[in-house]
């Protein structure tokens, strides 16, 4: 499908998407950039790539497709760098949790001919690192892509037709859209879980051996997802401040309403609740999410 594919970034994304293309012999060959010396060593120890760089732009030189895999606050700079060594006619996508932000802080340094696919696979785990990744992270998942207005329809294509091959099913939405949908769906239980765990952390008169012993009853999941690489999170919130604040506000309040109910006895209004709760669950095992 490729040529030359430059991955920016080789984490746990962009080492699953080389193994992807090692797999099914997508690119002709692959150049990685990491800002550390030793992620790129064990890269190529793991044979993800045929050449590491430690400059950015040296790394997109005559790719026809440049990934950005990198914490969403990193994007500008990188992007900075690489902007006057893209080839005309390359592809820069990205891999990004949060979109607009992206958008934003990309394509005013790209140059005319360089088309922009920004696109989100909505897969992963808590793990970090290019040891971490693996090719079927990717199947049955949702891959969205959110092409600004004037985006060259051939390389959306291009984009979504890789994704399709790394088992992903494609879903086009605006940028704007998808950080609200991710804001609920992704970036709040995140937020709740690190809320969560920090609370447990602080409470004086629970021993930490308690907490360890009796994590069965729930925290251990909170656990999971408080684990995950503290700066990629860190990026997210500071780059989807509007839709993780509006969907915090609604959150905030609906957590009053169970205080309330707790502090009154209202039994009814906690079943009925937990009760509706419970569909969505079914609703997922369904839709295959589970
Ligand atoms: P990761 O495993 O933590 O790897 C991050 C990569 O970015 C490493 O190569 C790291 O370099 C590099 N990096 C970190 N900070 C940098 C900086 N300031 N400047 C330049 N390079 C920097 O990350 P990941 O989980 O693959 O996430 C990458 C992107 O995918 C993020 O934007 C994230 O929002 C998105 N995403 C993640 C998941 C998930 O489940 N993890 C799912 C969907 C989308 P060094 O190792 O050399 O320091």
């Amino acid at each position: 499908m490729f040529e030359r594919v430059a991955l920016i970034g080789i984490g746990l994304i962009n080492s699953s998407i080389a193994r992807v293309m090692k797999r099914d012999g997508l690119a002709g060959e692959i150049v990685i950039y990491s800002r550390r010396q030793s992620t790129l060593e064990k890269a190529m120890e793991l044979g993800l790539a045929e050449r590491a760089e430690t400059d950015a732009a040296a790394a997109v030189k005559d790719a026809d497709l440049v990934i950005l895999g990198v914490p969403v606050g990193a994007n500008a700079a990188l992007a900075e760098a690489i902007g006057p060594s893209l080839m005309p006619g390359a592809i820069v996508t990205d891999v990004g949790s949060v979109k607009a932000a992206v958008i934003r802080d990309v394509a005013p340094h790209l140059p005319d001919g360089v088309h922009l696919v920004p696109g989100h696979p909505v897969a992963g785990t808590e793990h970090s690192g290019p040891e971490a990744g693996f090719a079927d992270v990717f199947q049955d998942h949702w891959c969205i892509l959110t092409p600004t207005e004037g985006c060259d329809p051939d390389a959306v294509e291009k984009i979504a037709e890789f994704w399709r091959r790394a088992g992903s099913t494609i879903d086009i939405m605006d940028a704007a859209h998808h950080d609200k949908v991710l804001a609920i769906t992704s970036h709040l239980p995140q937020l709740i879980a690190y809320n969560i765990v920090g609370t447990v952390l602080d409470i004086e008169h629970v021993t930490k051996r308690e907490v360890v012993k009796y994590a069965a009853g729930g925290f251990r999941d909170f656990t999971r997802i408080a684990a995950s690489d503290p700066e990629m999170w860190r990026d997210v919130f500071l780059n989807n401040q509007e839709a993780v604040l509006e969907m915090l506000g609604r959150f905030t309040e609906d957590l009053a309403v169970l205080q309330r109910a707790i502090r009154w006895g209202d039994d009814k209004a906690l079943e009925e609740l937990f009760t509706r709760t419970r569909g969505i669950r079914r609703d997922l095992i369904d839709a295959k999410q589970i």
